[in-house]
């Protein structure tokens, strides 16, 4: 198969364009093209104005490829394809009885159970929420009647955090192995769209992607596999640097030596038992701030020109980074094309912001995440959990300026930046649910986020007209952007710096930021696990 990179064509191209388009590329006949794919397409907006173009990589299978490579031999763009393909690492022997025990069942947990399920290993998923079904029912609760059951939340139960979500399933990770190639396989098998294969920045949305978990789960169960909500781990019982086996709230023990730590970013409890417990915990970055919102209307406008509301573009998303005078970087984080802001609070008492989206992106505003990042050594340094207690200071603080009944403190873009209170709403309306209450949001953040961010806006409104229009608006807070502590593991064997046996996997160990991250990350420590599991097999 040859790879074929960087074949552009107009937006509007009929669908045999693309043909006609490889076979003049590759200057070879029709015939000899037998089959192609795309790879990925993703399309170039720089000149948004003039013309917008699809990019695609293209793989073709061609009746004899030795000659067309060596006649592309100095083209970077035309190359032999590499095999993406997914081989599983090792088989379980027949009659395994030790199982692994997999922690959170979020994309980590997913894949990981996958993943070794697959390989014949018979997992035990423990999930402290419960199934989509009744965790969708206890998340629109908080959402509509300000009831929150704190495990059974936007960030517990089936699918994990990233249920209620954009769905984006896109990452800046290196991924030599296509692992990535795996988990969007997976994906479409268990019902999401085709295309995640190959459009640049896919997502699924909310909707799909709660059809497409509970798929996945019935496919561990049926190969043996079993998933137990309800199923909080309380306790880790720990020996000689080894791991044994946990505990359940319920009081059961489940002995096993072989346990992934698939937590999540919110499982403030767990931490703090692992601490306890002596296993290795340290301090990590993560950010902090607002989020943003704005009419969908005028960010395609500045991103995609004339071409806005184009059905094969859709929502038109960004990015953005500023680096502030007093040192700190301010960028734009889970930015979510015509979505929601949600409340992601998971304990009792407090309020920290997100955004969704389903799969038609077409709510009318766009949000995203304004957020400054935070250091350990600067900013919270001591206790290896401070970024722990910093979050739920700072939850808890956003709670009370929102009334202390769920609703979020905001105010608009133009009075933060002038350090005045809002009282009064313009054309833009929050999305946030169950509601928002207009004041001063620079008492929610330490000073210097609050300069930053105040620096930023304007800085933002030069790159996209308007961002920084008087009546956008701003929702607090945002804390829970990536896992406050890492659970730090060896680097070859997955394994936690001292305690053997246990896997830190995912967004809460502090190994994956987002959907796709922490499916590849469950993927390799399976694979790690799997390899371990038989090595040890053999030396009994
Ligand atoms: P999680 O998904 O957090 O899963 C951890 C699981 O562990 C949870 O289900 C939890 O209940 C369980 N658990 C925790 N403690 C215990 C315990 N003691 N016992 C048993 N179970 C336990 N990412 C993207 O890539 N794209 C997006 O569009 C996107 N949008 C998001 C929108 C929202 C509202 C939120 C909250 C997150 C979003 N994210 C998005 C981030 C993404 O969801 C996470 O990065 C991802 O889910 C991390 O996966 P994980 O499996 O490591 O952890």
């Amino acid at each position: 198969m040859i790879r074929i990179n960087e074949l552009q064509l107009p937006l509007d191209h009929p669908a045999d364009a693309l043909r006609t388009a490889i076979v003049a590329r590759l200057k070879i006949s029709d015939a000899q093209l037998l089959a192609f794919s795309v790879f990925k397409r993703s399309y170039d907006a720089r000149k948004k104005n003039s013309e917008i173009t699809f990019v695609y990589i293209i793989d073709a299978t061609l009746a004899d490829e030795a000659p067309v490579l060596k006649r592309f031999a100095e083209d970077r763009n035309v190359r032999p394809a590499p095999d993406t393909a997914y081989y599983p690492v090792a088989r379980a022997p027949e009659g395994l009885t030790e199982r692994p025990l997999i922690i959170g069942f979020g994309p980590c947990g997913l894949f990981a159970a996958l993943t070794l399920a697959q390989m014949g290993f018979k997992p035990i998923v423990l999930e402290r929420g419960r199934d989509v079904r009744s965790r969708t029912k206890d998340t629109w609760a908080l959402w509509r009647n300000k009831v929150l059951s704190p495990e059974s939340n936007v960030q517990f139960g089936e699918g994990g955090a990233g249920l209620f979500s954009d769905g984006k399933l896109y990452s800046q990770i290196k991924d030599p192995k296509f692992y990535g190639r795996k988990v969007m396989h997976e994906f479409v098998r268990a019902g999401a769209p085709e295309e995640i294969m190959y459009v640049s920045k896919p997502h699924i949305g909310t909707f799909r992607l709660t059809g497409v978990v509970s798929h996945m789960r019935e496919e561990i169960k049926a190969l043996g596999g079993e998933v137990r909500f309800d199923s909080r781990v309380t306790d880790f019982i720990i020996n000689d640097g080894r791991i044994e086996g946990v505990q359940l709230s319920s009081g059961e023990e489940l002995r096993s030596r072989y346990v992934v730590l698939a937590l999540g970013h919110s499982a403030r409890d767990t931490f703090r038992t692992l601490h306890q417990r002596g296993v290795y915990v340290e301090a990590k970055p993560f950010a902090v701030g607002f989020r943003i919102e704005h009419p969908q209307s005028l960010i395609d406008q500045a991103r995609l020109g004339k071409y806005a509301g184009h059905p094969e573009l859709g929502a038109a998303d960004y990015k953005l980074v500023h680096h502030a005078k007093n040192g700190r970087a301010v960028y734009s984080f889970c930015m979510c094309p015509g979505g929601m802001v949600v409340a992601a609070t998971s304990e009792p008492g407090r309020v920290v912001t997100n955004g969704m989206s389903q799969y038609s992106r077409n709510e009318r505003n766009a949000n995203a995440g304004i957020v400054v990042g935070i250091h350990p050594e600067q900013d919270f340094p001591g206790s290896p959990l401070a970024g722990v207690e910093l979050q739920e200071k700072l939850e808890a603080r956003a709670y009370e300026l929102g009334g202390s009944d769920y609703c979020a403190p905001g105010q608009l873009v133009g009075d933060f930046i002038r350090g005045k209170a809002s009282s009064t709403l313009g054309e833009v309306q929050p999305s946030y649910q169950p509601g928002v209450l207009l004041g001063d949001l620079a008492q929610a953040l330490p000073a210097y986020a609050i300069d930053a961010i105040r620096e930023a806006l304007p800085a933002f409104g030069k790159q996209i007209r308007g961002f920084d229009r008087h009546d956008a608006v701003l929702t607090g807070i945002e804390t829970r952007t990536s896992s406050p502590v890492r659970i730090k593991r060896d680097n070859l064997s997955l394994q936690s710096l001292n305690t053997r046996g246990l896997y830190p996997a995912g967004e809460g160990a502090g190994y994956a930021g987002g959907i796709l991250s922490a499916g590849v990350d469950g993927i390799k420590v399976a694979e790690a696990l799997a390899t371990a599991m038989l090595a040890d097999l053999k030396s009994v």
